[in-house]
């Protein structure tokens, strides 16, 4: 058993009364780690540590340009350590070690990039309407931010807060999630290897309602910016609205994966897989409701089968292994409750539908899963289910396509396979939705907007503008001292 402190004003510190949580290896099924339990008074130590850092010392006097640079410094050392993190995100959710070190890899270029656009935002010279006056707009930082993560992609969705929050010059507590809070420590260490200075970056572990909500509603913290589920979401907001914070909310989804007739069925078929199976189908751009035009569906559907029902259940540490098992029993469960709602809604079970146990493992499996006679109206196509369970449903035109793919209250992403070039345009136009890829699925990047319509968030993260989420416009103006006729008169 590993123990592990949190990271509050530059001092590895235990809860202030002394609690503590376990985190379980969903492979193993066995407890791993150990952490402090943060309540209030540890969240009330952390903030103020932020504020400290955010109006006194070294921080507030770096210029963006050094900020920058140790933004670059922790990429660096975060590439260096891709593996080792990877392996830590693989023992607490159980992830495939091949996904989590590529992921680990990749994060490296968002302190990269945020840290070379950390000295490019630019203020603004307005050509003013008014003689012997000049008006200025600078960017400033907002103050202390909350980054509020979950645990399927615990340290990458932290850097689409993290990266964009430093470069702007604010200060951070991060609340990782209750299952995977030994990452986000790790990473941690990094930054202040990178030379940022102690107290810009705090980390409290504990629990959503214990240790996220006092985060959340604490008048010192200016921005929340979380990745979760939509009940946690909808709270966030709410209690964030309290004293007008500032919200990122990256939230669930429902999206449509649409197949056309005239589709590459060499790329669809295993573009629905990683739609749907990759990750175990705990990822929130999940393609969990595949959409066939009737004369590929059949033929589609067979390859589809086949493909899945080849994918290797077993440990995430092993290179071979296709389907790892999901993060937790309680996700286990809810997984395997959606199922009996789609049987008992009247869905077919073509493939999968039952826990699974390989051999070796204590964990929490469940077998790709096929449904098909899925009605739109059905909760097994309205409602995420975060796990590997696909909804076929079937279409004759491009208007039904659309009609289904937006017949949901959310609006995360949508994958369009088409060969047709006015079609990939159209669709990607009449898609509600925050990404629509086309030919492809799952891609993101740091140069590119992310985030959900409708019920799936609030606010975009990655690419440049996503840095201006973490700042404010000051507008300043500077006159020639002029004694004015009529002081009562707005001027
Ligand atoms: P969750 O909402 O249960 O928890 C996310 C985080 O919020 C955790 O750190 C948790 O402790 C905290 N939290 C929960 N309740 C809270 C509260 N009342 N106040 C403050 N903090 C609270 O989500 P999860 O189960 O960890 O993750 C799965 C969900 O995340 C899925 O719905 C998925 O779609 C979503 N997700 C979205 C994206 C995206 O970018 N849109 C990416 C990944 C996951």
């Amino acid at each position: 058993m590993q123990d592990y402190r949190m990271l509050i004003g530059g001092e590895w510190r235990e809860a202030v009364d002394g609690a503590s949580f376990t985190s379980i290896n969903p492979y193993s099924g066995e407890e791993w780690a150990r952490f402090p339990r943060a309540a209030a008074a540890d969240v009330e130590l952390a903030v103020q540590a932020a504020q400290a850092a955010f109006t006194a010392g070294d921080w507030p006097q770096w210029t963006a340009s050094q900020r920058g640079a140790a933004l670059v410094r922790l990429a660096g050392l975060v590439a260096e350590e891709a593996g080792r993190l990877a392996e830590i995100e693989v023992r607490d959710n159980g992830k495939l070690m091949a996904e989590m070190s590529n992921q680990c890899r990749y994060m490296a270029n968002w302190y990269a990039y945020y840290g070379g656009l950390a000295d490019k935002v630019e203020g603004l010279v307005p050509p003013i309407d008014k003689p012997g006056v000049v008006n200025m707009v600078h960017y400033e930082p907002l103050g202390v931010c909350a980054c509020i993560t979950p645990w399927n992609s615990p340290l990458l969705l932290l850097a689409w807060k993290l990266a964009p929050a430093l470069a702007a010059g604010n200060t951070v507590v991060v609340k990782p999630s209750e299952y995977t809070s030994a990452s986000t420590l790790e990473l941690v260490r990094l930054v202040e290897t990178a030379g940022i200075p102690p107290g810009v970056v705090n980390v409290v572990t504990g629990f959503g309602e214990e240790a996220g909500m006092p985060l959340v509603t604490h008048p010192l913290v200016r921005k929340v910016a979380f990745t979760g589920g939509e009940q946690a979401g909808r709270a966030i907001n709410q209690a964030a609205a309290g004293d007008f914070k500032k919200v990122t909310l990256e939230l669930g989804g429902k999206s449509p994966n649409i197949v056309f007739e005239d589709a590459d069925l060499d790329a669809a078929v295993p573009g629905a897989v990683s739609g749907i199976f990759a990750a175990s189908g705990q990822t929130c751009i999940a393609g969990s409701r595949l959409l066939l035009q009737d004369g590929i569906y059949d033929a589609f559907l067979d390859r589809l089968v086949e493909m899945a029902r080849s994918a290797k259940l077993g440990d995430p540490m092993d290179p071979e292994t296709n389907i790892s098992p999901v993060a937790t029993a309680a996700q286990h469960e809810k997984i395997l409750a959606y199922i009996e709602i789609a049987r008992a809604e009247g869905a077919t079970c073509l493939l999968g539908g039952r826990a699974a146990r390989p051999e070796g493992s204590g964990g929490y499996f469940v077998e790709p899963t096929i449904f098909t006679d899925v009605r739109n109206d059905m909760r097994i196509a309205q409602e995420e289910v975060f796990g590997p369970v696909l909804s076929v449903l079937r279409f004759s035109d491009e208007d039904e396509a659309v009609a289904i793919g937006n017949d949901v209250l959310y609006g995360l992403a949508a994958g369009v396979w088409t060969n047709d070039l006015t079609r990939a345009l159209r669709m990607s136009r009449r898609l509600q939705a925050g990404t629509v890829w086309v030919n492809t699925y799952r891609s993101t990047s740091y140069t590119t907007p992310f985030g959900g319509y409708k019920r799936s968030g609030l606010g975009r993260e990655n690419g440049s503008d996503a840095i201006k989420e973490y700042l404010q416009p000051k507008s300043v103006w500077l006159a020639e001292p002029k004694a004015v006729e009529n002081p009562f008169i707005r001027r």
